[in-house]
């Protein structure tokens, strides 16, 4: 895996655990933003729609209150057979029946059971007394149940049959100057209009219900789940609250919420709220007290369609660009500071590996590896002139080993590689350009004898003298060397005869002459060649040879020179 890849695995495998990481938070941020949020809606819409029911209300309870204190009924009353009382009363109701806002009221008196009634179309105008209430009759018992409890003032959702009608009823007690129950009046709320005014009131996400102080249901959009006649019910056959829940630590949770509300109902305003699941969504519910109906307000409001997480989601989207450009960052940075970088590098390397000095310009970031970059180029930079120096050096010690192979040691003229090389030059040249040039080879005499008398040391004094004697004798410009033994080669350049025969003579001369005073005496025969344009090599030393075995042949101690197209013999 290289690198670059494995930065960017890592880079990536961290922004994932970090993005997994904020992802838990996130949920669990926007839960709690979620929670607070809605316990807070929760709360103003509890109150909000309490208020709107007892605003509803309020006037319709006043009135119903007025109507109970009516002089006029209160005195029919007391006198309830009196039909003079009765036509002031039935006139004071229908004042009354204009003032509510259902234009219907009731009134029932208890002395007589007699129940009075009138609606808005004024359909029994002037037969206001509809029937008398019978104590055995399960309809009826309403009546009478709430005379026993005593409560001066009741709210009862219930089906009127022999009306016809499902109100709200909203009922008051009648009390003479004595306090003494004498009869009810009050008003119906047509239920439909009332649910769909204060309940049903079409806010996406939020259900509100009413319960009474039992719990059992009274305003609820869902009219089945109504308890009808709570009043007159016994204990256990109500539709409480709880039934709307399915869990049983929801139904626990919200009777437990309305008991907390009983117990603290002096509170104004106080709101209770939970999560509970209804129809197998979450749900907040929130609930309050009404003091002045005793009744509950539950408001449930259905979060995910509130303030569904989606909401939230740019959110989501800015955090995952934000991730992603950062790790695009990271990747260009880890790039051009290091990948790219070390690449370079690791190229540079491989090509001085190869040996190749010349370095391409390399990526030098403001780090460490910008600084390893740099070691590395005055690294290479020392190693290529050390390389060099050792290669100089190697060319010198080559053409010093080159030059001595060519080099007699023991006299330091050329040896017979060295004189081949140069004979070899010189007669490309004399070909080249048409000049003649001359070869002597000189072989001293009886140097065996020498040897064997004097020893081989005092031969190898003698051979380093003939050697000084032969470079004295020619020009500096001519090429003496060791053939071999006690023979010796010369090659002169330019030459002409008369130069050839001189200075084989100044040799042989001089040899004779110098050897005389060294106590040694010693001659040397040679023999003498003059090139011609067309020679080769074998030709030259042949010719030269050969002039030289005749020099011998005569006698030693002279020269012989061949000329071109000619074989003279010159004794000394
Ligand atoms: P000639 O006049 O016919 O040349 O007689 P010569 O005795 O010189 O005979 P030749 O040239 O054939 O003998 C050469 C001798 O040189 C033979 C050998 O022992 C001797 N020699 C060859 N190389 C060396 C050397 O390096 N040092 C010494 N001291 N002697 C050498
Ligand atoms: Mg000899």
């Amino acid at each position: 895996m290289s690198l670059k890849t494995r930065f960017l695995s890592i880079a990536a495998a961290l922004i994932v655990i970090a993005a997994g990481a904020s992802w838990l938070a996130y949920q669990k941020l926007s839960e709690d933003l979620i929670e607070r949020w809605g316990r807070q809606v929760a709360e103003i819409q509890v109150r909000y729609d309490s208020a709107r029911l007892l605003q509803s209300l309020e006037r319709e309870i006043g009135l119903a209150r007025q109507m109970a204190d009516s002089s006029a009924l209160l005195s029919w009353a007391a006198d309830p057979d009196n039909p003079a009382r009765e036509k002031t009363a039935i006139r004071e109701m229908e004042s009354f029946r204009s003032n509510f806002r259902d234009n219907s009221y009731f009134v029932a008196l208890r002395e007589n059971g007699r129940y009075y009634f009138n609606n808005e179309n004024d359909e029994f105008a002037g037969k206001q007394f509809r029937y008398v209430l019978n104590p055995e009759d399960p309809d009826d018992a309403w009546f009478y149940q709430l005379i026993d409890e005593g409560r001066d003032f009741h709210l009862n959702v219930n089906p009127d049959t022999e009306l016809g009608v499902t109100k709200l009823w909203i009922d008051v007690l009648m009390r003479n100057s004595e306090k003494q129950i004498v009869g009810m009046v009050g008003t119906g709320l047509n239920l439909d209009t009332f649910l769909q005014d204060i309940v049903d009131i079409n806010q996406e996400g939020i259900t509100t219900l009413f319960v009474d102080y039992n719990g059992a249901i009274q305003l609820y959009r869902d009219r089945n789940y109504i308890d009808f006649g709570s009043v007159i019910k016994p204990e256990g056959q109500k539709n409480t609250v709880d039934l709307l829940f399915d869990a049983p630590e929801d139904k626990q949770k919200i009777l437990g919420m309305l008991q907390l509300l009983k117990k603290s109902s002096g509170k104004a305003g106080y709101v209770e709220s939970g999560f509970v699941t209804v129809d197998g969504r979450e749900h907040l519910a929130g609930v309050a007290f009404l003091p002045a109906i005793g009744w509950f307000e539950i408001t449930l409001l259905d979060l995910n369609t509130l303030l569904p997480k989606s909401y939230l989601w740019p959110l989501v989207a800015v955090f995952i660009v934000s991730l992603l450009i950062t790790l695009i960052v990271f990747h260009l940075i880890i790039q051009s500071r290091i990948v790219k970088p070390i690449v370079g590098l690791e190229d540079a390397v491989e090509k001085v590996r190869k040996g190749s000095f010349v370095l391409p310009r390399l990526d030098k970031p403001d780090n460490e590896i910008g600084r390893l970059v740099d070691h590395f180029e005055k690294m290479t930079e020392s190693l290529r002139d050390s390389t060099r120096e050792l290669e100089n050096k190697v060319t010198l010690r080559t053409d010093e080993l080159a030059r001595l192979a060519r080099i007699d040691p023991l006299t330091n003229l050329k040896n017979r590689r060295g004189m081949d090389e140069v004979l070899e030059e010189e007669i490309q040249r004399a070909d080249r350009l048409g000049n003649d040039f001359g070869v002597l080879w000189l072989d001293i005499d009886h140097f065996k004898l020498i040897n064997d008398q004097l020893g081989h040391q005092a031969g190898d004094e003698i051979l380093c003298r003939v050697a000084l004697w032969l470079k004295a004798g020619v020009r500096p410009y001519d090429h003496p060397g060791r053939w071999g033994g006690d023979e010796f080669v010369i090659l002169l350049s330019p030459c002409d005869p008369a130069t050839l025969e001189h200075i084989a003579r100044r040799i042989c001369e001089g040899v004779e002459q110098e050897s005389r005073k060294t106590g040694t005496p010693v001659t040397v025969s040679l023999g003498g060649y003059l090139s011609k344009p067309g020679d080769n090599m074998d030709t030259v030393l042949r010719n030269a040879d050969q002039a030289l075995y005749r020099a011998k042949d005569n006698g030693r101690n002279q020269i012989c020179i061949t000329l071109p197209d000619e074989t003279g013999i010159n004794p000394a």
